[in-house]
Parts: C-alpha cells; structure tokens; sequence
C-alpha cells in the first residue's frame, strides 16, 4: 500500500442535530432501551436518531425512502446511520429482517458522492460482500431506486453464472460492486487483473458476515481485504456476533463501533412473566390462589412474596400466618443475623414463603424458588428486572406475578419495556395502562418517568449474570 498513491477521502459526514445534542446520558439510554435495547461497545458512539431527518442524508435520497414508504429509521438503522455516517467502523449486529442494508447504504452512498466520478477503468469505490447470490441479488436489487436518483451503477457478481457477463458490466464501470467473495478473486484475477482493481475501494461491506464465515470464506474475505488500502471505512452486519467471529473482526475493522440490537434478553426466557391489574382489596384474595394452585402440585417449591416497605412485610406475613401459611419476613429493620438465618430457614425450605422488601432480597439464589409475587408492584424497571431474576435461574423455569394498580401506569411503563425486551407479550389491559400514562404525560398531566435502567444498568446485570456463570 506505501507504493501506491492513493487519493485522500473523506468519511465523516455527520452533524449531530441540535435536538439530540441537548438530550442528556439518561435520556439517551432510554431512547436505546425503546429501540428494542440497543447495546454499544467502543468509544464516541453519535446517540441513536429518530428521524430520517435527522441521519445528514441528502434530499434526493430521503425522496427515495419516502417513495419506498420507510416512515421512520428501524431501530438498527437508528444507531448505525450516524455512526457509520460519521466515518466509524461500525459492527452491527440485529436479527434478519431489522433493516441492516439500509443502514449500510444510505451512508454508503453519501460517501460514494462525495468523491469525484470514476475515470475509464477504474474499479469501484464501494465493495459489498455477502455469502450467498441469492444475498447478493437482493442488496443489488435494494439499492436499484437509489442508483437511479443518484446517477451510480452497481453490478451484482456471484458464482455460478457466466464470469463474462459480469467482466462486460464492470468494463463499463460501476461505483459499487455486490459480490460473493470467492467470485470477486476470480474476477480480480481476471484478465490479468485489467477488468476491476480495488485501488479507489474507500468503503467496504461485509454483509450476513456470520453466515459468510460459517460457509468458510475467511481466506477469501482476508485476501480480498488485504489489498483495499488500511485507511478505508468498513462496516460488518451480521444477525449473530459468535465469539470466534470476534478475533477475525479486530483484525478487519479498526477501533470498530459494536452496536447489538435486542441480543439479551432482560428477564431469563425461562421466567413466564404474568402481570395483572389488581387493586388493593384484591390482592390478598389473588395471592392466596396463586399460593394455593402451586403447593397443591409442588410441596417443595418457594415463593418470594415482594412488598414496598417494612410495615408492608410484617402485615402480609401475618395474614398469611393466619391463613396457614408458614412464612418469615426480611427488610432492612432486621438485623443482618436475622436476616441471613431467615434466608437460610427459606433455602432449607423450613419456611416456603418469604415476604420481602427489595433491597433485603438482592441477590438472594434459591434454587427452588417458583415463584415470585409483586404483591406491591417494583417502581422501575432495574427493581422489577431484579426481583424477577430471583426465579428460573440456573435453567429452571420460574413464575413471576405482578400486581399493578389501577393507578400505577407509571410503574405499568417500565414493566412492559421489560416484558418488551424479553419477548413476552404485554397483556392488553397492561398496555391499555401504559397508553393512558403516555397520554397524560403529552397532555402535561404527567412526568414522563425515567426507566432507571439506562447503560450502566444493563452493564451491571451483564456484570452480575457474567458472575453467575
Ligand atoms: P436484514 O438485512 O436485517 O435481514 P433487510 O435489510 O433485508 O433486513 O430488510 C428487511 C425488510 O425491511 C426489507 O424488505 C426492507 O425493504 C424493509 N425495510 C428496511 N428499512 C425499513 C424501514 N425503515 N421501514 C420499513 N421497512 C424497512
Ligand atoms: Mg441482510
């Protein structure tokens, strides 16, 4: 590359809007948390936008979005798109059909008119990798009503089909070239190297990169890369980040951007998640039910029984004393002995129900633990997500009941980006709550509430679950 002289590029094109520069970290973590929980690893990540307006696209590409009918950016387009617009590696990762070729194009061809046009001969500037034709086919086709609005060519070349056609396309000249990789050696090689040459390649795609390296095309992928200049931008997508494919992306992409896209779910999958609206006079008359349905089956099983304060605990322990129940309470008017044989009476299963307040019951590992009742419901989703933690650990699956008011929409909020983010169904009285609080905080009837779970939050539980493990 020191013997070659290439042509200096530009890559940043982005400008932070002014209505995402005054929105402070915790808002930014929220907007994150909404976008199906979007995660980011690496320095100087741009916050995520959330309107096309807002991504530094010229006019007549957002046209063709809007011809296209796309309303608004999804949500690994959200965070990709600046940060690919302002010039980063970016590694992007969201399940099939989030949208990712969009999220490489649209920069991809901001940077593409950026340079000046190609000369007879030249090769392309952007370089798209994917594993499969039928990939291919379909990036190539994506980008068709672009092309046209901005006056750029792209050839499709894959194996399989006669190289001559695709040697005639690439003759002509095309800024961008889709293609599987061990097609485009044959092609590089073609001619003795005179029909494309990757010497003005400043963009390069590596798409479906999970599947590209299952398939075994590293060599190919690795080869073709080394000879696109080191200063180059590059961006990876792929729907799963496998550990092996990390050690390969370092060495491909410099001081990458990671941005995962609803890869962890908040609450374990094995936690069936019930939330049910219940008022103060209906929560006892539910609780005992709840109780009675599980030890009529598993006499062995423990309930942990969640209330807001102190009092709370020792009121509902003695209801269900009376009722038969043999429980113990713990909350922070205990002592720490107190609480630490309480805790091993319930492992031992002296006590089968436990009645405590949140902070008393952190980190608290039972592994027979079935089922845990927000008899008061958690104000923020870090509480709700760590009592509900408390069940189907280890691979055991778990119950987790909780009771909201008529009046908690607020709390309803936070536990339905919960449910959301575990991929569990939000009940429809549930939602009908959480519509009614959003209103009333548009109306200035409300404050909007904040999750209490940004970044640091998530961090934590990834820390804690690291741990567990
Ligand atoms: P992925 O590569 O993540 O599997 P695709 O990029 O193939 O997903 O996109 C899936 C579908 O979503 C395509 O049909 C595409 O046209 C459409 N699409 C992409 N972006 C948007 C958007 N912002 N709004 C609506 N539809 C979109
Ligand atoms: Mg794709």
């Amino acid at each position: 590359h020191s013997k070659i002289k290439y042509d200096s590029f530009r890559k940043n094109f982005y400008v932070e809007p002014a209505e995402l520069a005054d929105m402070i970290e915790e808002e930014v973590d929220d907007l994150r948390l909404d976008l199906d929980g979007i995660k980011i690893r690496g320095q100087d990540c741009p916050k995520p936008v959330q309107k096309w307006s807002q991504c530094g696209i010229p006019a007549q590409t957002l046209d063709v979005i809007q011809s296209l009918g796309y309303e608004k950016p999804t949500s690994i387009q959200a965070q990709a798109i600046p940060a690919v617009m302002s010039g980063r590696n970016v590694i992007g990762v969201a399940k099939t059909g989030s949208g990712k070729t969009i999220a490489f194009l649209l920069p991809m061809f901001r940077h593409i008119k950026d340079q000046r046009p190609l000369e007879p001969l030249e090769g392309p500037i952007s370089l798209i990798m994917t594993p499969t034709r039928e990939l291919a086919v379909q990036i190539h086709k994506e980008c068709k009503p672009f092309l046209k609005a901005l006056n750029l060519k792209a050839v499709c070349a894959y194996g399989g089909s006669p190289i001559k056609d695709q040697i005639a396309d690439l003759k002509r000249g095309a800024e961008i070239i889709v293609c599987t990789p061990g097609r485009m050696i044959d092609l590089l090689a073609a001619n003795s190297g005179r029909v494309t040459n990757l010497k003005r390649v400043t963009y390069v795609v590596l798409d479906e990169a999970d599947r590209m390296f299952d398939m075994g095309f590293e060599p190919q992928v690795m080869k073709i890369i080394g000879n696109v200049r080191p200063d180059r931008q590059t961006v990876l997508f792929s729907a799963t980040f496998p550990r092996q494919m990390e050690a390969l992306a370092r060495k491909i992409l410099q001081r990458p951007v990671e941005i995962v896209v609803g890869a962890r779910s908040v609450v374990a999958p094995e936690v069936n998640q019930i939330v049910e609206i219940r008022n103060d006079d209906d929560k006892f008359r539910r609780l005992l039910e709840l109780l009675g349905d599980l030890y009529d089956k598993d006499e062995d099983a423990r309930t942990l029984i969640f209330v807001d304060r102190q009092e709370s605990a020792d009121s509902l322990l003695r209801d269900l004393m009376r009722r038969g129940y043999p429980c113990m309470s713990i909350h922070g008017g205990k002592d720490q002995i107190d609480r630490d044989s309480t805790i091993s009476d319930f492992k031992a299963g002296v006590v089968p129900v436990l009645v405590a307040t949140s902070v008393a019951a952190r980190g608290l590992d039972v592994k027979q633990l079935k089922l845990v009742v927000n008899y008061d419901s958690p104000n923020h989703m870090e509480d709700y997500v760590h009592r509900v933690g408390r069940t189907g650990r280890a691979g055991n699956t778990g119950t987790a009941v909780t009771f909201v008011t008529q009046e908690q929409g607020r709390y309803a909020v936070d536990i339905s980006k919960a449910l959301k983010l575990s991929g569990q169904k939000i009940p429809d009285d549930i939602q009908k709550l959480v519509d009614e609080f959003n209103e009333k905080v548009k109306s200035g009837k409300e404050k909007a509430h904040a999750s209490g779970f940004g970044g640091k939050g998530l961090e934590r539980l990834d820390q804690e679950r690291d741990l567990a493990r």
